[in-house]
């Protein structure tokens, strides 16, 4: 146990804080320690998240830093917020030009220079009408939640003054982000424990089952929402077929289907959406992470004038959405994703990627699965021993759902890039005893 945590566990947390911030003010941050710094985070961060025992203070293409100067291949893309890498100039210097000599926020009070074209380029490249533009995704799940609503409640026999409610069919073991509303749509205790009640209206259905979801179909429901592949869960892809049926039983039953593609979409999987995979259009696209070029929290729900003429004047908005900075990063993805084919590169690469993962001959791995650069390496153990040995082994990765770990590195790698990174897998997935490395 690192010395920190020993002194938490002894009782003296608030010495080591008192202590912490003396260093902080005598030494300055650029020259504490790296324990030092996990110790600040130990004593002052809420401990919502377990991160890997590092800290990193540098990023560039596909790689990161860390305060002593070691260099890691990134190989989680801050759950595909880094489509694009990090840094690309083609995003930081719009960016970085704007912030010196555009205009910061200004609310949505007034339209700025950079509203129109981020609209107008963000509506084309979903081939929708328009989009609503927020800034963490689970805005814009909470966003398409009240579109499939109030469209619900227009245009179906549903009597919200009577007290009926609109449902919405989501799959079980989703994730649509933290807030009351999206953990209300989750079947994940862990997420949920303590934080009922529960915003209605939610009805669960295996995910990847278009039976259960057509008989899940009430007169009151609206809409379905899933991930069309599911990435917290562990990258779950559906049988072929399965994204087809749920459009054809959303279109049968008038009901609207709405995409999450927060995390796959935008290149992620190898293709511009991940819905894509099966030529399949929903009424709602959720996207959000790449979209603000790894730097800003850009979403936006992408639809049609039938869904978003229910948003009047008052009925939704957000201080920092669609603010000028967000659409410049949002503008410099989009282009930089056509500009380097970021969909095709994804698809080849992951291909490639998949391949050589299979070839390593590991007692642990039962399944590599995946599309483009979203790949997931189930274990028949715990994966966390795994993902700490690859750290040092120059590799950053991420445990999902505990026995799968998740290889999802920025688009812009290549294949020499990720023979080094198979090389080190290998080792690692090879080894007699992982605890050795
Ligand atoms: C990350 C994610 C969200 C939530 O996005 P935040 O920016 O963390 O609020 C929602 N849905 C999916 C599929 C995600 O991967």
């Amino acid at each position: 146990m690192t010395d920190y945590k020993k002194a938490a566990k002894e009782g003296s947390e608030r010495e080591a804080r008192k202590e912490l911030l003396e260093r902080l003010d005598t030494v300055g941050s650029d020259r504490m320690t790296t324990e030092e710094h996990l110790a600040l985070c130990y004593y002052f961060s809420a401990h919502n998240y377990k991160p890997l025992e590092n800290v990193f203070k540098k990023s560039s293409g596909i790689w990161v830093w860390d305060k002593d100067g070691n260099k890691y291949m990134d190989c989680l893309s801050a759950y595909s917020a880094c489509n694009a890498g990090h840094r690309n100039w083609r995003i930081t210097i719009p960016v970085a030009l704007h912030i010196l000599f555009g205009t910061d926020t200004l609310s949505r009070a007034f339209v700025h220079a950079e509203e129109g074209p981020f609209s107008a380029e963000l509506a084309r490249f979903c081939g929708k009408d328009r989009s609503l533009v927020k800034n963490a995704g689970v805005e814009s799940v909470e966003t398409a939640i009240k579109g499939a609503r109030r469209w619900g409640y227009a245009n179906k026999d549903i009597k919200e003054e009577k007290g009926e409610v609109a449902e919405i069919i989501v799959a079980r073991n989703n994730f649509h982000g933290r807030t009351i509303a999206a953990l209300s749509a989750s079947t994940e205790a862990a997420y949920k424990r303590g934080f009922g009640p529960f915003v209605p209206g939610f009805v669960p259905v295996p995910f990847g089952d278009s039976e259960a979801l057509y008989n899940a179909i009430t007169k009151n429901t609206v809409a379905v929402m899933i991930e069309p592949i599911q990435g917290e869960a562990g990258v779950i892809i559906p049988s072929d077929g399965y994204l087809q049926d749920v459009r054809d039983i959303c279109d049968d039953k008038k009901i609207l289907m709405i995409a999450d593609e927060i995390q796959v979409g935008l290149g992620r999987t190898g293709k511009r959406f991940a819905c894509d995979w099966e030529n399949v259009v929903p009424d709602i696209y959720i996207i959000g992470k790449a979209l603000g070029g790894n730097l800003i929290p850009v979403s936006a729900i992408v639809a049609n004038d039938d869904i978003m003429d229910y948003f009047d004047p008052g009925s939704d908005g957000s201080t920092f959405g669609l603010n000028p900075l967000a659409c410049v990063a949002g503008r410099a993805y989009l282009r930089t994703f056509e500009k380097l084919h970021l969909a095709e590169r994804s698809a080849e690469l992951g291909e490639y990627f998949m391949a050589e993962l299979r070839k390593i001959k590991s007692p642990y791995v039962t399944e590599v699965r995946g599309r483009g650069l979203l790949i997931g390496v189930e274990l028949n153990t715990k994966a966390r021993p795994f993902c700490e040995a690859l750290m040092k082994e120059g590799l950053l990765c991420k445990e999902t759902h505990d026995m799968v770990i998740r290889f999802a590195p920025p688009l812009v790698i290549t294949k020499k890039e990720i023979d080094w990174a198979i090389q080190r897998i290998k080792k690692v997935l090879e080894a007699v005893n992982i605890f050795d490395i």
